[in-house]
């Protein structure tokens, strides 16, 4: 009988989860535990995720971190957080970061991947619950998309890959179960205003922008803008990329592509509205004549919260909004000549196909051209509508290849960016 009990009670041993504790000593199954890779651990999406996980220990464990810069802070994670599995940019950093941490004798078992193949990896990692798409641009599409694929739970900050090819995100998030959580700040506002409303039920999206550093600059004086000036942004502290998207608007313009596919509304029914206090994150306009807006102060440590806890909503440590420290909130019509970038990506939302995918090829090719100081500000927008000139002309000919009419495969989405670029 004894042997019995015992053979009894080892198997239920072995069957049982085991539990992780809590800052507070307390025992939580870890069913309970959600396990998050971090694409971009080393950006502004990813350090905002990482401090959310740093204030609910109990309801996250991070299994995979990646980043291609910023190494010692990378290293400074891997101490903080022991994750499984890492992901860097080439073999020599992963050799580097393994003799590192068998030195340090730290403990850990990570294991070092790299490139692109890595991405992939720890994106869709089995063991992985949640994938936050931190990336930058379109070196996220094929991480994010192996996430989807996997079935994954995806928290979307990565607009430029649902830009490329949002259909196919939508398309494969349907078939594998995977789901896109809106976790742009404009985005993450409309989902919890829609909160599982359907989309005929929406007459109208109205995205808000801050306008940017240049919102009250004269237009003579766009020739001079200098660099320093256009990343210093009034109302958040963002990656250098996104800082110039904001300020030449095609930040909006990507997010009306964003907002289409996540949504499922034409592009016709998005609007983009000025908001200069950054206050109201967004708003939807009902078929009723109700307007629903999200509001808080501008900190993107909100919309990563309510995807990483979704569909609960996690007691956050974070300054509040007074909303009698509010004198005004104003709402202005966006200049097209102070924004061109805005109509230009308008445009090319309202064509769809290809033409997203060229438009964010070419947006980041001259990005990186003006933050390397190669041309200058005015140049983004002129050069970005010469090349979507040519797209249009590459339109008419006999022999236009078939991934510059509709993006069918990841391959398409990548060869429109390259023709793009
Ligand atoms: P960032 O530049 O601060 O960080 C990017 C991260 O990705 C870094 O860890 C970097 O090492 C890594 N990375 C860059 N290039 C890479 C490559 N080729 N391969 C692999 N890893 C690479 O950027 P961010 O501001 O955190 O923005 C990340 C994404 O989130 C962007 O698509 C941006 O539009 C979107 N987003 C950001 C914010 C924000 O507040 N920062 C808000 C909304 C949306
Ligand atoms: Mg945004």
């Amino acid at each position: 009988l004894f042997r019995s009990c015992a053979r009894i009670l080892l198997f239920i041993a072995t069957r049982m989860k085991p539990s992780a504790s809590t800052a507070n000593g307390q025992e939580v199954p870890s069913s309970v535990v959600t396990k998050l890779t971090v694409l971009g651990a080393t950006g502004s999406i990813g350090l905002n995720t990482l401090e959310i996980v740093r204030q609910f220990p109990h309801k996250f464990k991070i299994e995979a971190l990646s980043c291609r810069s910023s190494i010692e802070r990378l290293v400074e994670q891997i101490k903080e957080f022991q994750p499984r599995l890492v992901c860097v940019d080439n073999s020599e950093q992963a050799r580097e970061l393994r003799e590192t941490f068998r030195d340090r004798n730290s403990g850990t078992e990570t294991e070092f991947v790299w490139g692109v193949e890595g991405l992939i990896q720890i994106s869709s990692d089995p063991e992985v619950d949640l994938v936050v798409a931190g990336i930058v641009g379109a070196a996220g599409l094929q991480p994010t998309f192996s996430a989807v694929q996997a079935g994954k739970t995806v928290a979307v900050a990565n607009k430029e890959p649902l830009v490329m090819a949002g259909e196919l995100f939508v398309q494969t998030a349907n078939k594998t179960g995977a789901k896109l959580l809106p976790t742009d700040s404009e985005h993450n506002a409309i989902f919890q205003v829609l909160h599982g409303e359907p989309p005929e039920r929406i007459a109208r999206l109205i995205l808000t922008a801050s306008g940017g550093p240049f919102r009250d600059l004269p237009l003579k004086e766009f020739e001079k803008i200098t660099l320093a000036e256009a990343l210093s942004h009034p109302n958040w502290e963002m990656g250098q990329k996104i800082s110039i998207d904001s300020a030449t608007m095609m930040n909006k313009g990507l997010e009306i592509i964003e907002a289409h596919w996540l949504f499922n509304t034409p592009v016709e029914n998005i609007d983009v509205l000025m908001q200069r206090e950054s206050i109201i994150h967004s708003m939807v306009e009902f078929i009723d004549g109700s307007f629903l807006a999200q509001m808080g102060l501008p900190d993107m440590r909100v919309p990563i919260a309510y995807c990483l806890g979704w569909p609960e909503r996690l007691p956050l440590k974070i300054p509040r909004l007074d909303p009698l420290s509010m004198s005004a909130l104003h709402f202005e019509k966006i200049d097209p000549q102070r924004y061109p970038c805005l109509p230009l990506a308008i445009k090319v939302a309202k064509q769809g196909g290809a033409a997203p995918a060229v438009l964010n090829g070419a947006n980041e090719t001259v990005v990186t051209a003006f933050l390397g100081e190669e041309i200058r500000f005015v140049e983004i927008a002129e050069t970005i509508a010469a090349v979507i000139k040519d797209f249009e002309k590459a339109l008419h000919q006999v022999d236009v290849p078939s991934f510059l009419r509709k993006i069918r495969t990841l391959e398409d989405a990548e060869h429109a960016d390259k023709w793009g670029r």
